[in-house]
């Protein structure tokens, strides 16, 4: 970091506060203008939402502006496009497909999803089976996406499809941005332990998808895929938040209402700041590293490391509660997850962090998926055994 960049972001946030004060600014507004300043992703190109300074100035804008008390949900509102489908523009996109897409999904006009996950790929995710034919300038998409987080509100979803299935399994794969809106595309909601359907299913039958929203080059979807996921562990476990933020901060404000005053409450609660504190700190170490819009295999450390800590965190706060931790308020009623300036209690509460932590040791890859990537690419073990890796995918075998 360099005194001249730091002053030019410190200069960008007191502008933008000055003339959006946050507490009289529609939340849209002030995005629109936090990205027009270029401090929606500071480490992103001048015009596409960034000054052009290292990723470690993404620290400094999320505190000022937290502490300035401005809209931040948008991150949480749009969680797959701004952590994630943003990064892949920036790595992947060309400048028109960026000057298209980012700025209405930093402002939440346009939510993002992501189409991985198939009934038979999860894990192995490059065994995909949806498929993407290509008639003249258009792509024509069957097959069926699963555990799809805020379809149902989505304009757009990143997809992974297979593109050539004479190729071995992670070569045939091309990566496209879908119009989730569109004719043949069939969303269903699937209900979660929180009450919500946060995810779906999601059908495709016939759907087209123009060349001009293929994202890189026709086969390299997996490398694209690689840049999604590397995003999201970041987003979910080594994101840049600040200090006493989160479900951390969450336990705090409970402990001032519920704690018990025993020593041993206390020592926990002590520790558990110490660790997510300790958490944060090597995520904004990670995050100094890091090129625009690719992190490395550090995301999975963080992602590993939240995964836990963040069941350990919520659990303790559900604990301090007694039975009011047992009980979702508002009633625990199935509906789609929607996500407004109503932000209700029910989904900040600790009692739905609690259940819906359950799940960060799944989503993004699993604790299991994660302990294999450190193994392999950080601590350079010996990998699995992958037999299917030359084969052409249509010859592996499919239950
Ligand atoms: C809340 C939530 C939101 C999600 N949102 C999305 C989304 O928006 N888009 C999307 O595409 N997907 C999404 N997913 C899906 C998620 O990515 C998958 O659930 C995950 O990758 C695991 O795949 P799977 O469920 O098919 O389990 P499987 O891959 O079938 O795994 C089953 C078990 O086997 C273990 N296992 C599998 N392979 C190995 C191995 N090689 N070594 C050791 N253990 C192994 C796993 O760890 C797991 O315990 C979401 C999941 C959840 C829970």
């Amino acid at each position: 970091m360099t005194d001249t960049a730091t002053q030019m972001v410190n200069e960008a946030i007191d502008r933008l506060l000055a003339d959006n004060p946050p507490d009289s600014t529609e939340p849209k507004d002030f995005w629109g203008a936090q990205f027009d300043a270029g401090l929606a992703w500071v480490d992103y190109e001048e015009g596409f939402g960034g000054l052009g300074v290292s990723p470690a100035y993404r620290e400094l804008v999320s505190r000022r502006l937290n502490e300035a008390g401005a809209p931040m949900w948008n991150r949480i509102a749009n969680i797959i496009g701004i952590g994630m489908g943003a990064g892949v523009l920036a790595a992947h996109g060309t400048e028109e497909q960026k000057e298209r897409w980012l700025r209405p999904m930093f402002t939440v006009d346009e939510v993002w999803c992501q189409l991985f996950s198939e009934p038979g790929a999860g894990s192995d995710v490059a065994g995909l089976a949806t498929r993407a034919v290509k008639d003249g300038d258009e792509w024509i998409i069957n097959g069926q996406k699963v555990w799809t987080t805020l379809a149902h509100l989505s304009s757009w979803g990143m997809l992974v499809a297979r593109t050539d299935p004479d190729q071995p399994k992670h070569k045939g794969l091309t990566y496209f941005i879908v119009d989730m809106k569109g004719d043949g595309v069939d969303v269903r909601p699937l209900y979660q332990i929180t009450g919500e359907a946060e995810f779906n299913e999601v059908f495709f039958d016939d759907a087209v998808v123009p060349d001009s929203q293929r994202i890189d080059d026709v086969g390299a979807g997996w490398r694209v895929a690689m840049t999604t996921l590397m995003n999201e562990r970041v987003a979910i476990g080594g994101n840049t938040v600040p200090r006493n933020s989160g479900t951390i901060g969450v336990a705090m404000e409970t402990w001032k209402e519920h704690g018990s005053g025993d020593v041993g409450d206390r020592r926990e609660l002590a520790r558990l700041w110490a660790e997510v504190e300790a958490m944060r700190l090597t995520a904004l170490r990670a995050t100094e590293n890091m090129q625009a819009g690719v992190p490395g295999p550090e995301g999975s450390t963080g992602k590993l490391a939240w995964a836990d800590l963040n069941k350990e965190v919520t659990s303790f706060t559900v604990g301090m509660m007694g039975l009011e931790g047992a009980t979702i308020p508002e009633g625990y009623t199935l509906e789609p997850t929607v996500y407004d300036t109503r932000m209700t209690e029910r989904i900040l509460s600790p009692q739905r962090h609690f259940l819906r932590a359950r799940a960060n040791s799944i989503e993004g890859g699993t604790s299991e998926i994660m302990r294999n990537i450190l193994g392999e690419r950080v601590l350079g073990l010996p990998g699995e055994p992958r037999v299917d890796k030359d084969v052409p995918w249509k010859e592996v075998p499919r239950g």
